[in-house]
């Protein structure tokens, strides 16, 4: 890529650290340790499900136990974690605790990066990274980003390197921030610029204060782009904009294809978005079941859920009688557990010129 141009959904960058390409493949279990949090951005995502509330969700899972994060982790094949919140430093045992829990299950060359609003101290980072965290994010508050260096996060990312860590800030498209891209400059950290984005609880605010949609198909502020080119053309060595376009259609996507390829049954599609596509049979699956097997159709090519069977998507035209005995329909839908249904397309019987 040319240092000048944005990548295809308006991204910026020269070069990534771990975390962001392992973000980039949608390798990164998202940990989120705890909807606490101190302080009161304006600009603040969190949904109303998790503002404030002292849950723990792996990706949308919500976490009960360590087996729940285990899991998650293996499900999508990761290859590491950020942990996010809330204020996960809020928690401070319990982040350690994680942080140690994945290294322990899946080894030193799971990247582990952590996103904070605190610029803690020497004591806390220490014990960070002996726990085995790879790469810190600081969240300064607005009031604080003109005057940088004169503030903890500057000494707490200074440290940070000095004690072996990846580390660097990471702040909403806003407005330029000269001095503090200089200040992360000389302290040898990064800089990271997301696009502001509308959410169901900071909309009243960001309205409040003039921010508007950039257009009627995304949530993102319009201007925000422009800022956080601006941004990493002025400092394109070590600072990168991620745009919110990235986030839907490259992170969740590439996500959502990890998932899907570990999980695939044998009759299972998997589509360029990351969803599958299989197709569905309901209603009389006694006589549907009764025609699969006399097909002679491998087991492995159908599976029965109780009142429904779930089979390969050409097999319901392809296998004689199916449709005329039962509902046949094609479904494309996330890859994971009763994950969201995309679509369903009921199937004409041949038989009777019927539709569903
Ligand atoms: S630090 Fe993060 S979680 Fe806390 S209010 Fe600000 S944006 Fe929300």
């Amino acid at each position: 890529m040319k240092i000048s141009e944005a990548d295809e959904t308006g991204s910026m960058y020269t070069k990534l650290c771990r975390g962001c390409r392992l973000c980039m493949k949608g390798a990164k279990l998202v940990l989120f340790v705890t909807g606490a949090c101190a302080r009161d951005c304006f600009y603040c995502p969190l949904s109303e499900a998790r503002k404030g509330r002292d849950d723990v969700y792996a990706n949308e899972r919500r976490v009960l136990s360590d087996e729940d994060v285990i899991a998650e982790a293996k499900r999508m094949r990761a290859l590491g974690t950020g942990i996010t919140g809330g204020e996960p430093l809020l928690k401070l045992e319990r982040t350690l605790h994680y942080i140690r829990l994945l290294k322990a299950k899946f080894g030193d060359r799971h990247h582990i990066h952590l996103y904070t609003g605190i610029a803690p101290p020497d004591s806390i980072l220490k014990r960070l990274r002996d726990a085995g965290l790879d790469e810190i994010r600081f969240h300064p508050p607005v009031e604080d980003w003109d005057r940088f260096r004169e503030t903890s996060f500057f000494h707490a990312l200074k440290r940070s390197k000095g004690l072996g860590m990846d580390a660097g800030v990471e702040i909403p498209s806003i407005r330029p921030v000269p001095q503090m891209a200089e200040a992360v400059r000389e302290a040898g950290g990064f800089l990271n610029v997301n696009e502001l984005e509308f959410s169901d609880t900071n909309s009243a605010a960001l309205k409040k204060k003039g921010y508007r949609l950039r257009d009627d198909i995304s949530n993102a502020v319009l201007g925000s782009e422009k800022t956080g080119h601006e941004i990493v053309l002025n400092n394109i060595a070590y600072t990168r904009y991620c745009s919110s376009r990235f986030k839907d259609a490259v992170q969740l996507r590439e996500r959502l294809k990890r998932i899907a390829r570990h999980t695939v049954r044998p009759f299972d599609e998997i589509s360029a978005d990351g969803t599958i596509i299989y197709g569905e049979i309901e209603g009389n699956i006694t006589d549907a079941l009764r025609i699969l097997k006399g097909s002679n159709i491998p087991r492995r090519m159908y599976r029965s859920y109780g009142g429904r069977i779930e089979t390969a998507w050409w097999l319901l035209e392809e296998t004689g009688g199916l449709c005329a005995v039962a509902r046949c329909s094609i479904v494309e839908r996330y890859p994971l557990d009763n994950g969201l249904v995309v679509e369903r397309i009921p199937l004409r019987s041949s038989g009777s010129g019927d539709s569903e």
